[in-house]
């Protein structure tokens, strides 16, 4: 048997658009890039999502509860999390593509061994032109006075001042231009010195590098490709007032976590939650994205859903719950319907982890473009309350009798929402190749039945003799029973199966001559596309059943 072809990128976009699911955002004025709006099907399978995580991770246990933050807070917090000093990393471009790097990833061991040597020579090289521009420079300021001198020797008649202007205009560029080069090499390896000081490399090595011995990965161009590095912030900077001043900058939130912790104090006193607790969020997050990309796998705006869980301050207590966290995170994939074989555990190694993390995984997804992060369980231990504790100056212990007060430590899992959303419709996504009873080529989205958007279709035979009548009473009687039901009466009765096969609605009911008489319908399975006949006075009660 020959496998199946695996489903592109392409294909997912194309569904998505052609079904209502995801819509590029601002379509009708020429979109903008990296950002996305969900359509009707789209919006209900995310409210599906978000539902399930909530319903598995929050309400169903007795030691978590749910906060939800704003998006924008006091600036100081993101001082205090380290967003606003390490979202902000040395970027280059390549000038062919306009594709951006981080520096810290464009350059390899061994680059920079191969560049220490060039280095040295480009140092003195680069310090003879230095002292030839210092020379230029003298010596056009010199020029520019001795004009000045000149002229006013010679008395200031119109046709000297229009003169003088074209000339000094004309100087003062030429001065600017080699200010400006000897300005932007120095201060590109001025800036590189101070961003990459702890790593491996200094500024000129690593220039040296980027120029020599880097090609571009985007298009493959070699050679002097690279724009000098430039500073970026990940955070969307924002305003808080009408007018633009520095003291009013804010940022949308780069994540929900902070929100979380920011909120300890006021959760633990107001609720009687004892360690080991978590607090749960799910909201938006805004990041300026160096990559973005792989439709909603990268965008600027996304949705996560995290989790702070709060144990006792060891690291054993840490390494249980993080173990624990991860087979949880996994899980709450497979339990909706992801392929074991498709999903993956990623440890970080040591060198990989953030300064405070003493372990971290990734839950990771082979995505038609390659394997990629889903979800990440994180060891923060006592980091970020600490840390919150320094900037904030209020006591962010946590208090029980008979104990010492402390700072727990803490386990995150966190998921992004949008992300999972791609990937249940990815592994969801089934072509034919006409050996099970469909049309070669005919998509069967075999979402979870929890996840389905549409959860029952109901469609009469014929719109006459009553029929329709009947399917819409049985529309009515679903949705009251808050089952998502839709009407469809349109084109032949196989067309309307694979319409709904199409967006992965689980049944479709189908009322027909033999329903006038005997009042039962024929349920048909989306998966075995088997039909049983049942009586309508029991559909709801089938349908709910199904749907546990
Ligand atoms: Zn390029």
């Amino acid at each position: 048997m020959s496998e199946k072809k695996k489903v592109t990128m392409d294909e997912i976009v194309s569904l998505c658009k052609r079904r209502g699911f995801i819509f590029p955002a601002s379509e009708i004025y020429g979109g903008f890039a990296n950002i996305f709006d969900y359509g009707p099907l789209g919006t209900a399978l995310k409210n599906n999502i978000k539902n399930e995580w909530w319903k598995k991770f929050v309400i169903s246990r007795d030691d978590m509860v749910g906060v939800d933050s704003a998006i924008i807070q006091n600036p100081k917090i993101w001082e205090a999390s380290g967003h606003l000093s390490s979202f902000s990393d040395p970027l280059v471009e390549c000038k062919k593509c306009h594709e951006r790097y981080k520096v810290d990833n464009l350059l390899s061991k061994k680059d920079i061994d191969n560049s220490r040597q060039i280095a040295a020579e480009v140092a003195s090289n680069w310090m003879n032109e230095e002292a030839n521009r210092t020379q230029k420079i003298k010596k056009l300021e010199e020029e520019k006075e001795n004009f000045s001198k000149y002229l006013k020797n010679k008395g200031w008649s119109l046709q000297t001042r229009e003169e003088y202007l074209k000339h000094i205009v004309a100087l003062e560029k030429k001065l600017e231009n080699e200010y400006h080069e000897s300005k932007k090499e120095a201060g590109a390896i001025k800036f590189l010195n101070n961003e990459l000081k702890m790593k491996q490399y200094i500024g000129l090595v690593a220039l040296v590098a980027l120029r020599y011995l880097v090609d571009c990965n985007e298009c493959g161009e070699k050679g002097d490709i690279w724009t000098l590095p430039k500073e970026f912030n990940l955070m969307f900077k924002t305003f808080v007032g009408s007018t633009q001043e520095e003291d009013s900058v804010a940022y949308m939130r780069p994540e929900t976590a902070q929100g979380i912790f920011t909120n300890f104090k006021n959760v633990t006193q107001s609720t009687r939650v004892k360690v080991p607790f978590g607090i749960a969020q799910i909201g938006k997050a805004f990041r300026n994205e160096i990559t973005p990309g792989n439709f909603i796998f990268r965008t600027l705006e996304f949705e996560q859903a995290e989790i702070e869980y709060f144990v006792e301050n060891n690291n054993q207590t840490s390494q249980k719950h993080y173990k624990d966290w991860t087979d949880k995170t996994k899980k709450f994939f497979t339990d909706l319907g992801v392929k074991d074989e498709n999903l993956s555990i990623r440890e970080h190694d040591k060198d990989e982890l953030s300064h405070y993390s003493i372990g971290t995984s990734d839950i990771e997804y082979e995505f038609p473009f390659g394997v990629s992060e889903l979800a990440g369980i994180a060891q923060r231990i006592d980091f970020d309350l600490k840390q919150h504790e320094k900037f904030s100056g209020e006591d962010l212990k946590f208090k029980e009798e008979g104990k010492e007060p402390y700072i727990p430590y803490v386990v995150e899992p966190s998921f992004g929402i949008t992300r999972a959303l791609l990937a249940f419709l990815v592994d969801a996504f089934d072509r034919s190749d006409g050996s099970d009873g469909r049309a070669d080529g005919e998509v069967t989205l075999r979402l979870h039945k929890k996840l389905a958007p549409i959860k029952v279709a109901v469609f009469p035979l014929m719109k006459k003799e009553g029929m329709a009548d009947m399917a819409k009473e049985i529309v009515k009687t679903l949705k009251n029973q808050n089952i998502e039901t839709y009407y469809d009466e349109s084109g032949s009765v196989g067309k309307r199966y694979r319409r709904q096969d199409e967006i992965g609605t689980p049944w479709c009911i189908t009322v027909d001559f033999d329903s006038l008489k005997k009042d039962d319908v024929t349920v048909r399975d989306r998966d075995t596309m088997k039909q049983e006949r049942v009586k309508i006075v029991d559909l709801p009660k089938i349908i709910l059943e199904k749907l546990k």
